[in-house]
């Protein structure tokens, strides 16, 4: 179960952009920590776009208190730009989100909390995480827009999950393609290379780059049309 809760939100831009990554990033809950605007405006509905659904989808909670919020979660991480790097203050040294990410993979309830566009989270309420995650930006301006620092965080933990994704109905070309593919190349390869050897290693050249591109059906035929035409011209001129 993935829980995003988001701290005292100031905007209502940022706001609707959440909720539509919450669709975007089947969030399972969506909990709205004292929120500083009203949760139903038209500007929150716009800016959630075809996400504003989520909003009366009953996944979005208000609460009073984070502690609500992260009741029966496994780990909890608060967000900051902010972070110690040479002090002692241990409550602000973080992981990177990629680190979490891995550690996160260990828990089936991750709840990953955000602060106010102005001042972020408070100390006390860090320390009512588990964890404290940095998201990777420029050292000298690392404050990363609210919805931005959700965006980043929900791609990252979606791809965690093995969720789907349009691109796995991706007509990939098959096997047989690939050897027919081979064929015609090696053809080709026979024509115009100056001795065995180079044809071999052509023919050994175009098989590792066909295994690497990872090419869609449509555009291995157009490949293998190139090839064939080609060979067939040459065969006529030779
Ligand atoms: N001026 C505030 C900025 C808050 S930005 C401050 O000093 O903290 C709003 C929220 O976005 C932050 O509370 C945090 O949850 C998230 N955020 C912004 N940049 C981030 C970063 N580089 N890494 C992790 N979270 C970030």
């Amino acid at each position: 179960m993935i829980k995003v809760v988001i701290v005292g939100i100031e905007g209502e831009i940022n706001l609707g952009f959440i909720v539509r990554l919450c669709k975007n990033f089947e969030v399972d809950e969506l909990s709205l920590i004292k929120p500083q605007v009203n949760i139903w405006s038209e500007e929150v509905k716009r800016f959630a776009a075809n996400g504003v659904d989520y909003l009366y989808s009953g996944r979005v909670k208000i609460y009073d208190h984070i502690e609500e919020a992260l009741k029966d979660i496994g780990i909890a991480a608060c967000t900051s730009a902010v972070v110690d790097t040479s002090s002692g203050d241990v409550l602000r040294k973080a992981i990177e989100l990629e680190s979490f990410i891995e550690i996160a993979k260990l828990y089936t309830n991750i709840a990953v909390v955000f602060g106010r566009e102005s001042v972020g989270l408070t100390r006390e309420e860090i320390a009512k995480c588990d964890v404290l995650v940095h998201i990777a930006t420029n050292p000298s301006y690392p404050v990363l827009n609210l919805s931005h620092a959700v965006a980043i965080t929900l791609y990252k933990l979606y791809k965690m999950l093995n969720k789907p994704s349009l691109l796995e109905k991706m007509d990939k070309a098959d096997e047989e393609q690939l050897r027919t593919a081979e064929k015609y190349f090696d053809d080709l390869a026979r024509l115009v290379a100056s001795d065995e050897r180079q044809h071999v290693m052509f023919s050994m050249a175009f098989r590792h780059l066909l295994r690497k591109a990872s090419l869609t059906k449509s555009e291995l035929g157009f490949l293998v049309t190139f090839i064939r035409r080609l060979s067939n011209k040459l065969t006529k001129c030779v």
